[in-house]
């Protein structure tokens, strides 16, 4: 019998493991995947998402992976640029864009020295219920038998296409149309100028430096905006519509992996509890990632929901009281951001472009408009 079980090892199941295992929690962490492995992902987390790092003590071991801290932003519109030092929060100088295989284990790692038990390989595929609660988990193994798990308390954390929501029939209480396609890549010899952000008309580009001195380049496409179906052609195209001072970047660098594209990008929030089981990450929450926020917010998560779990995990009343309280944070922190999401990724800068163009050269503006990007209140 566990306390809880996690099911998804990424940066939302494995802080969540992570923290509960701190706190003297028996937990069992579950993923499909083997780790380490890559996932789809532009990679930039905000200084809020490193201030958690650096809470659990891991900043230091991502820094360690060499992925630099990015402490200049430039951020470009038809007309506008801003561009200055990141904001600070507290000691957080900067983001971060650390490769996934690499964030995604350091966590898992971290959280299996804490104690929790970790089983790579290993795909949830049906939830055990008692009286109408959850009381763990059914998991097949790579051979094909499925084995039973019990506990208090099962999470998913499963990503956006989660089993856990599906099998608990957790409702999606709000969801909006999908807004963007994203492509993206690595490069050599892409001058490091810190963030680069550009975004257009239907189109929008970044280049985050990441670790092994190489910097991924990420172009999203406004789903109205049209698309050729060889994808390494509309990614070049798409990024030369977006910038031509990025396009001149990219005929001097080198593209050093192959293509990565994703469609499945939902806007949705689902109702993140029931009986005996809770969603975190984008399990509970999804959202188009060109702002690049879920990892961020998946670390944000994982605190809000395991620091309402400091009672018996037995005492079923007090659980129900805990989750929805959880479920009510998650909903009014993160409407807001989900909001101005929508809008950013609509990659249309028509109706605020003039204010920029006006304002660009205030640096008072610059900054609030930078704590805006950074998540920094
Ligand atoms: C193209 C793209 C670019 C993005 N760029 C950024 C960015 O720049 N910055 C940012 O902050 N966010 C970005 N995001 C969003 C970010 O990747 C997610 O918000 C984040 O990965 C969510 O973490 P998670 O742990 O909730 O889920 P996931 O990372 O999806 O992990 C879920 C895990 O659950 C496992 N799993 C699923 N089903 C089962 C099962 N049945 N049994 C066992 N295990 C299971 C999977 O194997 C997976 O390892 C991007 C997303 C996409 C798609």
């Amino acid at each position: 019998m566990y306390d809880v079980i996690v099911v998804g090892a990424r940066c939302a199941g494995a802080a969540v493991a992570l923290l509960l295992a701190r706190a003297g929690r028996k937990v069992l962490l579950l993923d499909r995947a083997r780790f380490p492995s890559d996932t789809l992902s532009t990679l930039y987390i905000h200084q809020p998402g490193l201030a958690r790092l650096e809470r659990w003590g891991l900043l230091g071991e991502v820094l360690a992976t060499g992925a630099p801290l990015l402490t200049q932003l430039s951020l470009n519109f038809p007309g506008a640029r801003l561009t200055g030092p990141a904001p600070a929060l507290g000691a957080i100088t900067g983001g971060c864009a650390p490769r996934r295989y690499a964030l995604d284990h350091l966590l898992v790692r971290a959280a299996v020295r804490a104690g929790a038990e970790f089983r790579p390989r290993t795909t949830v595929v049906d939830l055990r219920w008692e009286d109408g609660k959850v009381t763990g988990v059914r998991h097949g193994t790579p051979r094909g038998a499925t084995t039973p798990e019990h506990a208090h308390l099962v999470i998913g954390a499963d990503g956006r296409n989660s089993t856990v929501a599906r099998l608990a029939h957790a409702p999606v209480v709000r969801q909006d149309p999908r807004s963007t396609r994203v492509y993206y890549s690595y490069w050599s010899g892409i001058p490091d100028r810190g963030v680069q952000i550009y975004t257009g008309h239907g189109v929008g580009a970044g280049c985050l430096p990441t670790q092994d001195g190489l910097t991924l380049v990420s172009v999203q496409v406004s789903r109205t905006t049209p698309v050729h179906d060889d994808r390494q052609r509309t990614y070049r195209e798409m990024a030369r519509r977006s910038s031509t001072e990025l396009d001149r970047q990219l005929t001097e660098g080198k593209q050093e992996d192959r293509l990565y594209c994703c469609s499945d990008l939902p806007n949705f929030f689902r109702r993140p509890y029931g009986p005996g089981w809770a969603l975190v990450g984008d399990a509970a929450h999804n959202k188009d990632p060109t702002p690049g926020r879920g990892i961020t917010d998946a670390f944000i998560q994982a605190e809000m929901l395991t620091e309402r779990l400091d009672f018996p995990l037995d005492d079923t009343q007090q659980a129900d009281a805990a989750l929805a309280k959880y479920a009510q944070q998650l909903s009014e922190e993160f409407t807001p951001a989900y909001e101005s999401t929508l809008i950013t990724a609509r990659l249309d800068p028509s109706g605020y472009i003039h204010h920029l163009i006006d304002n660009q050269h205030d640096p008072v503006f610059a900054e609030h408009f930078f704590r805006s990007f950074s998540g920094i209140n």
